[in-house]
């Protein structure tokens, strides 16, 4: 990077010994390229699969170059998480260089070269709606905007320049050409990357009201990079937030998941909340949202994302559905209660009839899979049957495939919950660990009403305590 920033010093020169002087304001945001010697990116760091798509794109005479994620990354010195490239050929002539390629996206139109799990995605350089001229080869080229200004489509081909406008942020519109192996910059991204800032391209109300989901990203490159959002970027957020009521709830099951699981978890969450995105995407969770932070929901998801920070420093995997569970677990109790007490219903189906209600409601903002709710069912499940532990209950429950998940979901809740749940935790902790013997004994102590088991039903979790809220429906 300070070579780049020496570099754009010695580049500015040369354009201001070049150039008259009523150039300079225009300049500033004109097209600035960096040679290969400035930028310091090299072949060596570009995935082998990306660098076979862009060199088959332009030994076909296209113009093929790295963009996003991948190029600002490698300027950051850090490790791309993919590669994404951009291209003058469309979706179509894609296709018939590519006998591994498939198009996707009805919204947004993309070609995916596909290397086994390898996905390297090409996009066709976008252009301006305005201008929009739908070309009869390609009857997908074509744009639509809702109402609100939405884009509902966005499948305008254009010119490189039209296509570095149309891109989220200054920062990911720089583009890495395999040709010369030069860094174009139409949009002033690299000094805005040697300043970290994140800076929205064009007027910032208008790009959030075409896509809302740039607000999500504004925030979560912010935290990711650990980059300030730029006032005029920054500043429509939070009137605009409700906006994201309009985006598909599958989208943002993907948008929740590269915010929440991507190892900045806690930061990106302190920021949403901040800038009200949080509460678009969680409305449930913003019911037990206080003023100090400190009410048992907030401080789970607190706990649930430092720790799934943690792992994925670790390198070990994280599983949605438990973040999901544990986020959702205190307006769950809550629910469950006032099910209970509206309803007459024993606990443990009022219970269950609440999980299903919060679930309901949950996928109706984040579309979480059925595969992940069908995990967080049962390792919720589960938590009404540990204090059970006579004859071959505990037993049985350790052959449940969740167990695992469960038992250390029990073990998170011994931190926010009564002594009780601690003592539970202990005895499983214990248990597990026994052999055929110990395990026997410890259950002869429960059938007997022994030390460890608590001889009434296990007792309700503090939250109960608290004055049910009004129920909605
Ligand atoms: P990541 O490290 O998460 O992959 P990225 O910037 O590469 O970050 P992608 O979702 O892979 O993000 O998108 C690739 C590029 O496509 C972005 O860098 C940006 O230029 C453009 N882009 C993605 N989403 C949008 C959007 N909603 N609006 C405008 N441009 C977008
Ligand atoms: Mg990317």
């Amino acid at each position: 990077m300070r070579c780049i920033i020496f570099n754009r010093v010695a580049s500015f020169c040369r354009k201001v010994l070049n150039r008259d002087a009523s150039d300079l304001d225009h300049e500033e945001l004109a097209l600035q390229v960096y040679q290969r010697q400035e930028h310091g990116i090299s072949r060596k760091d570009i995935s082998e699969n990306a660098l076979k798509v862009l060199y088959r794109l332009n030994k076909a005479g296209y113009d093929a170059y790295l963009v996003g994620g991948g190029v600002r990354d490698l300027l950051l010195d850090k490790q791309p998480k993919d590669f994404d490239i951009a291209t003058n050929a469309t979706p179509e002539e894609i296709k018939q260089l590519f006998r591994n390629c498939r198009l996707i996206g009805r919204r947004f139109r993309l070609a995916h070269i596909l290397f086994g799990r390898d996905v390297i995605e090409v996009a066709t350089f976008r252009g301006h709606h305005s201008d929009a001229k739908p070309s009869i080869k390609d009857k997908k080229n074509v744009s639509a905007q809702s109402q609100e200004g939405m884009l509902l489509r966005d499948n305008v081909y254009g010119s490189i320049e039209e296509d570095a406008e149309r891109r989220d942020f200054t920062i990911n519109a720089l583009y890495y050409s395999i040709k010369d192996f030069t860094v174009a910059d139409y949009v002033n991204g690299v000094e805005d990357l040697d300043n970290r800032i994140i800076r929205l391209i064009g007027d910032p109300e208008t790009r959030y009201r075409e896509d809302p989901v740039r607000m999500l990203r504004a925030v979560r490159f912010a935290a990711k990079l650990d980059m300030t959002i730029e006032p005029t970027t920054a500043g429509p957020i939070k009137p605009l937030s409700t906006l994201l009521q309009d985006i598909p709830a599958a989208r943002l099951f993907e948008e929740s998941l590269k915010l929440l699981q991507s190892g900045n978890g806690l930061d990106t969450y302190r920021l949403l909340r901040e800038y009200n995105l949080f509460q678009q995407l969680f409305p449930l969770l913003a019911e037990h949202f206080t003023e100090d932070h400190s009410s048992q929901t907030e401080q789970m998801i607190e706990h649930i994302l430092s720790a799934t920070d943690k792992r994925i420093a670790d390198g070990k995997r994280v599983n949605p559905a438990f973040m999901f569970a544990a986020m959702l677990w205190y307006p769950l109790v809550t629910r469950a209660e006032e099910v209970a007490f509206a309803s007459g219903l024993a606990y443990y189906d009022a219970f269950m009839v609440a999980a299903n209600d919060i679930l309901d409601e949950q996928v109706k903002t984040i579309a979480i899979p059925r595969r992940f709710t069908t995990t967080i069912r049962d390792i919720w499940q589960q938590q009404t049957r540990f204090s059970r532990r006579s004859g071959k209950r505990a037993f049985k429950m350790m052959e449940h495939p969740k167990f695992r998940a469960a038992f250390d979901f029990l073990e998170m809740r011994a931190n926010f919950e009564s002594e009780d749940i601690a003592e539970l935790a202990q005895w499983w902790d214990k248990f597990q660990h026994g052999d055929r013997n110990q395990r026997s004994k410890m259950v002869q102590q429960i059938n007997e009403g022994g030390s460890g088991a608590p001889r009434r039903r296990r007792r309700r979790p503090q939250q109960r305590r608290k004055k049910p809220q009004a129920k909605s429906s």
